[in-house]
Formats: structure tokens, C-alpha cells, sequence
């Protein structure tokens, strides 16, 4: 029993805890959860906890269905939002074999293999996410419209007096704090009802487990105020998607790896090399940076959302943007990368552009020039000139790249790797049957 478990149980006792949570994520990035009684957890620390993991989502074949959950004692925290009487804690677990090995089907896994790659090399890496998403009435569609209905008819920072989601916003926030994640930024987004709240910078596993109980949090107080949240990427065809933009920065010890004083956008060699690897695995990774169909819904509308691959300085349509340098931010530099939406599993995700990242970094890959010019309004020829590649237009074209990229079944092992694209098969399959609205409307007086 090391330190942090002890510290676990003692916790148990004093505040008279009654469930303990088993936080852990399926495949695709949906939160899984087994409420554990107080005298079970000293067990399920020094054994594990025995599931049938073959009803999960991309877990275990049936033949191994058997596996264990293994609590991470760094992740015990109460859950404000189930009240202070007989409360209930959570932890997050990583997935172990019956053997007690890493289970090769976590997502969580995942991550750590690629930051444990990283701290081999001495780098340490920092992600802070932007997490926008849209509340809405309820989850019901609006009968006439077909479309669900947003809280409000708001934009781009409004601030109206009495507004519904100032309150929402604020209570999400304390409640965050309240769990141990701070928060840099909130605000209304440009759509009716649309919301985006930035949190602070964590190693990358933090700042996933951070977006896996920020989503919970969200869900709960939209309930709690009679509304209903979702992560969908594009709800509206006619408002802006909800992306996940995340802020990356690379440390040797306590240097900034990103920074170069005098380099043109302070932007050092490994950062040049990081960003190039971004970009020439993003259509590869898309599968897991835009994992639904939907997900293209959004990356193909424009507003602000990212179709071509691109880097660029202070450009909104690019796909890797370098943020404003700040002076008075002594060597700081770091990257945003655009693609990511809301709904994106984030073990997965930042396993992904993390590693992309570092291939770039080992292989020197040679960083392509910087784009000023709005991506969106370039011409076809422009654009093909500059060398600016588009990334997939749908689930299938990601399916398509992921299926023949090497670097996707390296990262993410033949199980994850094997689960996730039958799992996005037969989304396609699902979604390719549908008969839209829209060709309805536009082909029913055909001919
Ligand atoms: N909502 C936009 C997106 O889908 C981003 C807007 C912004 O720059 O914050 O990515
Ligand atoms: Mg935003
Ligand atoms: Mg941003």
C-alpha cells in the first residue's frame, strides 16, 4: 500500500464516503463508471477489480472477456454535485489483464505509452484545452424544425443581463475548482446557446481524465438548471461547430523545447519539426481527432473550423496555429492544434498528436511554409500550389486513411486499432442508409 492509497482509505473514513466510483472510458471516449462500497477499495488497489470486459466497447474479445480495473489513487476526488451527505468519491482506472499486465485494449493505455516514449527522451508536455459545446432546451427536436432548441439566441461574448447561461457558466466553473480542475476563461461562442470554457494547462493524461469529468459536470449542471448539454461537433448546419482547440507545449526539464529568442515566431527547430509531424499525420488521425460522422459536418462548414492542412501564425482557418507572442511571457511558445472536436475521445486523441508530434521531432520532418492567407478563400489551384492537402471530407475518407496508415496501428496496437474501425465501419454503414431530409428535398421532382 504506498502512500496515495493510504491517504485513499484514510479519506474514506474520515469523510464518511459511501460509493466509490470506477471512472474509465470505452473506445470512443464514453465514460464508464461501477460504484464500489467503501470496504472493497483496499482490495481493488492491492488485486484489482474483476469486470467482464467484453460488454465494453472496444475492450476484449469474449474469449478474454475477464479483466481488471486498477484504481489511480492520484485521481480520488469527491463528487461536489452528489452532495455532501453519505458522498461519493471517483477514481479513474487504468485496464489491466487477468495476468495484472496493461491491457493493450485501454485508451487510457494508450496515452501513457506515448508520454512514457516522451519522458524516456526527457520531454514533458503540457495541453490546455478550449471545450465549447452547446446547451440546448432539452434533447428533444424542435417538431417543426427538426433541430434541437438552443437556450438562447446569443453570440460572441455577449453579456446579457439575466442570461441564462452566465449562471450555468458560473456553476460549472466553482463545481470544477470545487474537483481540483482550474479554469482560465469562459464565455459565450458565436452560436445561440453556445458555450466554450478553457481550462488550464496539465501533462496530457491530466488534462484527458480533466475533459472526461468536465464533460460530466457540464451534463450534470445543464440537468441541474432544467437544460441539457451537448459535445455533438456540429449541431446546426447553420451555426458554428463545437471544437476542442488544445494549446501543446514541449519541456526538456524546465525549458520551453517550443521556444527560440529571435527565431521567427520564437518558434524553435523542435517546434518547427513537432508541428510538421502534426500536420502529415492529420488526415491518418482524424479517425480519432474527428471520430464521428457528424464530426465533417463541422470540419466542412468554414466557420473558424479547419478543412485543409495548414499552419499558420494569426490564421483562424488554419489547421496548427502558432498563438500571439507574448513578451512579457519569457520564453514561451506553444502551438494550437484546430482539428479536435468536442466529441473526440481525448486518450486517444492526444496520444495521437502527441505522437505525431515526436515522429516529427525524431525524424525531422522538414516544417512546410507558413500560410497567411485565408485557406477557406483560396482558390482550388491556390491551395494546391501551396501544397495545402485536405483533410478528410468524411468518416469513410478518414476510415480510408486510417486503415492504410502505419503510424495509427503503431500508436494504437492491433486491439484499439481493430475495435475502433469496426466501431467507425459501422457508424459509416449506418449513416450511409439514412435517406436525409435533404435529398428529399432536392430530389423528390427529379426527373
Ligand atoms: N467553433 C469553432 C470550431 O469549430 C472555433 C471558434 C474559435 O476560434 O474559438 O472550431
Ligand atoms: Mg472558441
Ligand atoms: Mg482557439
Amino acid at each position: 500500500m504506498d502512500r496515495q492509497q493510504e491517504f485513499v482509505l484514510r479519506t474514506i473514513e474520515e469523510r464518511d464516503v459511501r460509493f466509490v466510483r470506477m471512472w474509465f472510458t470505452d473506445v470512443t471516449g464514453t465514460l464508464k463508471s461501477v460504484a464500489l462500497a467503501p470496504a472493497e477499495v483496499e482490495g481493488a488497489f492491492e488485486e484489482g477489480l474483476g469486470f467482464d470486459g467484453s460488454s465494453i466497447e472496444g475492450l476484449s474479445r469474449v474469449t478474454e472477456s475477464d479483466m481488471l480495473l486498477q484504481p489511480d489513487p492520484s485521481t480520488f476526488q469527491l463528487l461536489p454535485w452528489r452532495g455532501e451527505d453519505q458522498p461519493t468519491a471517483r477514481m479513474f482506472c487504468d485496464i489491466l489483464t487477468p495476468e495484472g499486465q496493461p491491457s493493450l485494449a485501454d485508451p487510457r493505455g494508450v496515452l501513457k505509452r506515448v508520454l512514457e516514449k516522451a519522458a524516456a527522451k526527457g520531454l514533458t508536455c503540457y495541453t490546455a484545452p478550449e471545450i465549447e459545446f452547446y446547451l440546448m432546451k432539452s434533447a428533444a427536436l424542435d417538431p417543426q424544425t427538426d433541430e434541437p432548441v438552443p437556450v438562447d439566441g446569443e453570440g460572441y461574448f455577449d453579456h446579457t443581463p439575466g442570461g441564462v447561461v452566465q449562471n450555468f457558466r458560473r456553476d460549472v466553473v466553482l463545481t470544477l475548482e470545487d474537483v481540483g480542475i482550474s479554469v482560465e476563461f469562459s464565455h459565450h461562442e458565436a452560436g445561440p446557446g453556445q458555450n466554450e470554457i478553457d481550462l488550464r494547462y496539465a501533462d496530457p493524461l491530466q488534462t484527458a481524465d480533466n475533459i472526461m469529468t468536465f464533460r460530466t459536470v457540464v451534463k450534470e449542471t445543464a440537468l441541474a438548471h432544467g437544460s441539457y448539454a451537448t459535445f455533438m461537433p456540429k449541431p446546426f448546419a447553420a451555426h458554428p461547430g463545437s471544437g476542442m482547440h488544445t494549446h501543446f507545449s514541449l519541456f526538456e526539464g524546465d525549458t520551453n523545447a517550443f521556444f527560440e529568442a529571435g527565431a521567427e515566431f520564437q518558434l524553435s527547430k523542435i517546434a518547427g519539426h513537432f508541428i510538421a509531424g502534426v500536420l502529415r499525420h492529420s488526415a491518418d488521425m482524424a479517425i480519432v481527432t474527428n471520430q464521428f460522422v457528424n464530426s465533417y459536418k463541422r470540419l466542412w462548414s468554414g466557420a473558424e473550423a479547419p478543412s485543409y492542412i495548414s499552419w499558420g501564425h494569426n490564421n483562424r482557418s488554419a489547421l496548427v496555429r502558432v498563438p500571439l507572442y507574448k513578451p512579457d511571457k519569457v520564453q514561451s511558445a506553444r502551438i494550437e492544434y484546430r482539428g479536435l472536436d468536442s466529441a473526440a475521445n481525448p486518450y486517444l486523441a492526444y496520444a495521437a498528436i502527441m505522437a505525431a508530434g515526436m515522429k516529427g521531432v525524431e525524424e525531422e520532418y522538414e516544417l512546410p511554409p507558413v500560410e497567411s492567407d485565408d485557406l477557406a478563400s483560396m482558390s482550388a489551384a491556390e491551395r494546391h500550389v501551396a501544397g495545402h492537402e485536405p483533410l478528410p471530407a468524411s468518416l469513410y475518407d478518414a476510415i480510408r486513411a486510417a486503415e492504410n496508415s502505419e503510424f495509427m496501428a503503431d500508436l494504437l496496437g492491433e486491439q484499439v486499432f481493430t475495435h475502433l474501425m469496426r466501431n467507425k465501419r459501422a457508424d459509416w454503414e449506418a449513416y450511409r442508409k439514412v435517406v436525409t431530409r435533404h435529398e428529399l428535398e432536392t430530389n423528390l421532382g427529379l426527373i
